[in-house]
């Protein structure tokens, strides 16, 4: 744990937060400021700053992530469609530097993002 990760205290229960979903490796809760009326985070409970630190030791990881997220926008009742992001350094948008997946849906997606 980083102490002063906003996303390990809220894994280790100092931050509150709305989650909807928790295993042994990954937890999901609401963003503080939705993007969408669906705006899930999508989190490893190890502390990893971002894609840029994944390693060959993290696939199965990746696989929690990824069916974490299915399990949500199932959860949520997304039927349509759902994006799934990633931000990745301050050029691409990343402000909590705790690897996120930020999964958005209930209305339609636009493309390119901004
Ligand atoms: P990013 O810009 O990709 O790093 O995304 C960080 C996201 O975390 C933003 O959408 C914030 O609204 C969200 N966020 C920051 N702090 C919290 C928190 N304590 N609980 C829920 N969401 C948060
Ligand atoms: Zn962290």
């Amino acid at each position: 744990m980083v102490t002063d990760c906003p996303f390990c205290r809220i894994v280790a229960g100092d931050i509150s937060a709305d989650v909807l979903h928790s295993t042994e490796d990954v937890l999901a809760f609401r963003d503080l400021h939705p993007a969408a009326p669906t705006h899930v985070l999508i989190i490893p409970k190890v502390h990893l700053e971002s894609i840029e630190q994944l390693t060959q030791h993290e696939a199965p990881l990746l696989s929690h992530l990824f069916n974490a997220a299915n399990h949500v926008a199932n959860a949520e009742g997304l039927r349509k469609g759902w994006r799934l992001v990633a931000n990745v350094g301050p050029a691409g948008g990343q402000t909590v530097f705790h690897l996120h997946l930020h999964l958005l849906g209930g209305r339609q997606m636009t493309w390119p993002p901004g």
